[in-house]
């Protein structure tokens, strides 16, 4: 294999494990979108629920539909709606449609009508994020239009939710205003006789630091895949999280070259001395971020490497100082760290970016080998490993932090 993605599936569900424990009392919405941060939104959105996920998300209505098409059941919550979308097949597929405003309320009780249905909604206020969301001044007005669509069999208002600008900033002054801000969004819509399944507002960072922003529900991401959203309090470890993706690949090739020889287009890198060049076969058309030239860090032959010059398309070279190495040879790009190799945060240092970024623009050419399924049959419904959270909590596993 040229390069490849290994995701590991216990780890994916030792996580949502975690976050249950974190959670105490409110469910986990596994949030999948992005191919699942680039991890495969199916096999990840399996292992969630298998771990006792009650709900996943996804951004777009393709991405919801995809998981209702791959059997997924329970509910789906997609946010990020826009007009001409799926909005009938949505609400024929039982997916819980975000609302952030009148008009796309509209568009969901029109889908109600055109399919018979009732269309499962969640009123999202903006309660300083600025992004989507519905503005406290118009909130009453959306809150008193879905009742009426309620009233007349064509919506369930099954949730209301917001969304925090910056709970990877524990202490940041707009965490207590947005919260207090969805307090009050809550009491409108109370007032009004919204009767929601869930109330819920926790990302990663918040609900891995924030325990007054989990209410019914908790909505984590990065953390699903293992990663840290909150690098600066602590690492995957000190959160009870293992990273899930490791991405490695297979020496293209290993050759002597004399000093002074250029290497890479624009000749940034020149060699120091004779040394050994090993061809990395990964380059930008595989989400190897073009940032990482002469930074991003690489295990081969047993040591860490920089990124030598400049990431190309499809290519990179690492000096190997002189090293024997081999084509055919594994070179390990990120994973969770434990043989030694750099991870998907040393990325992210290295190239001026975060976690996010680093998983979830792994390229479509990169095949996702899932390893460590369990019995993916019916797994769904299973959830046989519900239980465990009792042990993850009785050993203090995810204690601290
Ligand atoms: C992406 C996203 C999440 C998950 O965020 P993480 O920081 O990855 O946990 C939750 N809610 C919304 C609205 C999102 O867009």
């Amino acid at each position: 294999m040229r390069v490849q993605a290994t995701v590991d599936l216990a780890a994916v569900r030792a996580n949502v494990r975690a976050l249950r424990a974190r959670a105490r009392g409110a469910a986990v919405m596994a949030v999948v979108k992005a191919d699942g941060y680039g991890h495969g939104a199916l096999a990840c959105a399996r292992a969630a629920k298998r771990a006792g996920a009650a709900w996943l998300a996804a951004a777009t209505p393709h991405e919801a539909l995809a998981l209702r098409a791959a059997g997924l059941p329970g509910p789906v919550l997609c946010w990020l709606w826009t007009p001409g979308d799926p909005w009938a097949e949505a609400v024929s597929a039982d997916i819980d449609i975000s609302v952030s405003g009148e008009w796309a309320l509209r568009e969901a009780v029109a889908a109600a009508r055109t399919t018979g249905r009732t269309a499962r909604i969640q009123l999202k206020a903006d309660t300083g994020l600025g992004r989507n969301g519905c503005q406290p001044a118009d909130w009453a007005a959306l809150v008193s239009a879905a009742r009426a669509a309620e009233a007349e069999g064509l919506a369930d208002v099954t949730g209301l939710w917001s969304h925090f600008a910056c709970a990877d900033e524990p202490g940041h002054p707009s965490i207590a205003t947005q919260l207090s801000a969805f307090h009050e969004a809550l009491k409108i819509a109370e007032v009004a006789g919204i009767r929601p399944e869930v109330r819920h507002m926790a990302n990663s960072p918040a609900t891995l630091t924030l325990p007054e922003s989990h209410f019914d529900l908790v909505r984590p991401g990065l953390a699903v895949y293992g990663l840290s959203p909150v690098p600066q309090v602590g690492g995957p470890a000190d959160f009870g999280l293992r990273p899930a993706m490791t991405l490695s690949a297979r020496l293209a090739g290993v050759k002597r070259v004399p000093a002074g020889h250029g290497v890479s287009y624009g000749h940034t890198y020149t060699t120091p001395g004779e040394t050994t060049l090993a061809l990395v076969p990964a380059g930008y058309g595989d989400g190897i971020p073009r940032h990482a030239s002469g930074t991003g860090p690489v295990l081969v032959a047993g040591k860490w490497r920089t990124v030598a010059g400049r990431v190309a398309m499809d290519q990179f070279v690492v000096d190997l100082g002189g090293d024997a190495a081999h084509a055919g040879d594994e070179a390990v790009l990120f994973g969770p760290g434990d043989r030694g190799e750099p991870t998907a945060e040393d990325w992210a240092a290295a190239c001026g970016s975060i976690v996010y970024e680093i998983v979830t623009r792994v390229g479509a050419r990169v095949p996702r080998v899932h390893v460590n399924a369990v019995d993916e049959v019916d797994a769904v419904n299973a959830v046989d490993e519900v239980d465990a959270v009792d042990e993850v909590e009785g050993a203090g596993g995810v204690g601290g932090a």
